[in-house]
């Protein structure tokens, strides 16, 4: 099969659905939220509709539906990661962010592999299991084999019985061949953002190096596919342009990649633009995202695409992230330091950072949070070890059955986290979670999570179905 060179976006089709939405009556609103309760995900068309949504009444609706579908297939579990950046050097010249080549006020660094593997030992002694390895555009010497050896670098890494088991990976487009070398170092998701899908905006803030090229940008999933490749992260960076075209673009996005390929992607991330060190135009946003539609992009996507997963990093503040969780997001990162060598220097020395972070509480402090809430804080890698990932991963899904899996799961990994690392405060909440959690799980699967649970206090490690 030829491998797409690019992907084709209908801007007008797109601009068309957005203008009709002022036509959309409210019963036509309902019937597009009892659509959404069947959690089958939605039409483009239909998923205008809701972004349309400004009556209080509707948005409401709107809220309360996405909130059902989130806890109807996600549950209360989170999954949580950590993104490890090893790089700083980059070659382009995005006008949003701190890393643009153009930028000589941060101080740049590539960390040698034994600080990555250092890097990595400070995360797992914080209790992390999951780790998202980000890296400017532009390599030492060794070029792309750099990426390659800080993965296994990362795997390497052991503090007791502590290890990172999964890495998924955040790196500019790959060549075909390279997206094989990197799918035979055991990642988790390649994961890679559009920034944004309106070509002459996207032309408008890359300014340099090989990331001016839109086409060669949006069919890199393609191209990670084509190489093997079958579980992937798409996004936007909310704030360059209209957040309607986009969520509808990447929508287009993900049609195209399920008509070639048969599976769409694994998750989505919706970064909002932050404030970043010598790149102005992040401090002011072309089209900015308030807190309401950022919601209303969280709720969307979750109603249009219910079994992907929805992303949120630490650029949102705590307040944000607990009111998304409930409206869609399933992965959170937390704890995060976005420079390279970040977590061996502290949050008091934050040189070369990318932007600015919302979120600066540790690790344990959200997972506290998150149980507080009643949400399950999941490190959960049992899926990517077991091989289900892509179409395998989508056919466990989507009856549901994979809660059945990722509950117990969730449950055992947390036990994990609070044997090993949680501080008594987060114990006492984690117990009285777990507690709740299991009071609420049907007869078989609750019988396996306590199973699980028991053979971890007693010592086991690593221990899913
Ligand atoms: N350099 C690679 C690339 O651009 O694809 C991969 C990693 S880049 C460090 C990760 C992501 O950070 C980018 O895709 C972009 O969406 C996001 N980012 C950059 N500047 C940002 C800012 N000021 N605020 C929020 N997110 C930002
Ligand atoms: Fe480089 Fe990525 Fe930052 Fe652009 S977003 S300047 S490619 S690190």
């Amino acid at each position: 099969m030829m491998i797409p060179t690019t992907v084709p976006i209908d801007g007008d089709r797109i601009w068309s659905m957005i203008e009709n939405t002022d036509k959309v009556d409210d019963g036509e609103v309902r019937e597009v939220l009892a659509a959404a309760r069947e959690m089958k995900g939605l039409s483009s068309r239909q998923a205008a509709v809701l972004c349309g949504i400004s009556d209080p009444e509707l948005l409401s609706e709107l809220f309360t539906t996405a909130r059902e579908v989130k806890e109807a297939i996600y549950g209360q579990r989170l999954v949580i990661f950590s993104p490890l950046y090893v790089s700083n050097l980059c070659a382009n010249d995005c006008a949003y962010c701190s890393f643009r080549a153009t930028n000589r006020s941060i101080k740049r660094r590539a960390l040698d592999q034994d600080e990555i593997r250092h890097e990595a030992e400070m995360l797992i002694e914080q209790g992390h299991k999951r780790v998202l390895l980000v890296a400017g555009e532009s390599y030492p010497r060794e070029g792309f084999d750099y990426v390659l050896k800080a993965i296994d670098s990362v795997y390497a890494a052991k503090v007791g019985a502590g290890e990172i088991r999964r890495i998924n990976v955040n790196v500019a487009p790959l060549s075909v061949d390279e997206f094989r070398q990197l799918g035979d170092h055991r990642i988790g998701t390649y994961q890679i953002f559009q920034e944004t899908y309106h070509r002459d905006t996207y032309v408008r803030v890359h300014l340099r190096g090989k990331k001016t090229d839109y086409d060669w940008r949006i069919s890199a999933i393609d191209r990670a596919f084509a190489a093997g490749i079958d579980d992937v992260g798409i996004g936007v960076l909310f704030g360059l342009a209209d957040w309607r075209y986009e969520l509808l673009a990447m929508l287009q996005h993900i049609r195209h990649l399920e008509n070639h390929h048969g599976i769409g992607p694994h998750t989505i991330s919706v970064p909002r633009l932050e404030p970043a060190e010598g790149a102005d135009l992040a401090s002011h946003p072309p089209q900015p995202v308030s807190d309401l539609d950022f919601r209303k992009i969280v709720a969307v996507l979750r109603l249009t695409v219910p079994y992907t997963g929805i992303i949120m990093s630490t650029r949102e503040t705590a307040e944000i992230r607990r009111e998304t969780f409930a409206l869609g997001v399933s992965q959170i990162s937390a704890g995060s330091r976005t420079n390279p060598g970040g977590y061996a220097k502290g949050e008091a020395e934050d040189e070369g950072t990318q932007f600015s972070l919302g979120d600066h509480r540790s690790l344990d402090e959200v997972i506290r949070d998150v149980a507080e809430l009643g949400y399950i804080p999941s490190f959960c890698t049992g899926c990517y070890r077991l091989g289900r990932t892509g179409a395998d991963f989508m056919d466990l899904a989507k009856p549901g059955a994979i809660r059945h899996h990722c509950d117990p799961n969730a449950l055992s990994t947390f036990t994990e986290y609070l044997c090993d690392y949680g501080s008594e405060g987060t114990k006492q909440a984690g117990e009285v979670c777990i507690n709740s959690v299991l009071a609420k799980m049907e007869g078989s699967v609750r019988a396996r999570a306590e199973e699980m649970i028991r053979k971890v206090r007693d010592g086991q490690r690593d221990v899913f179905c």
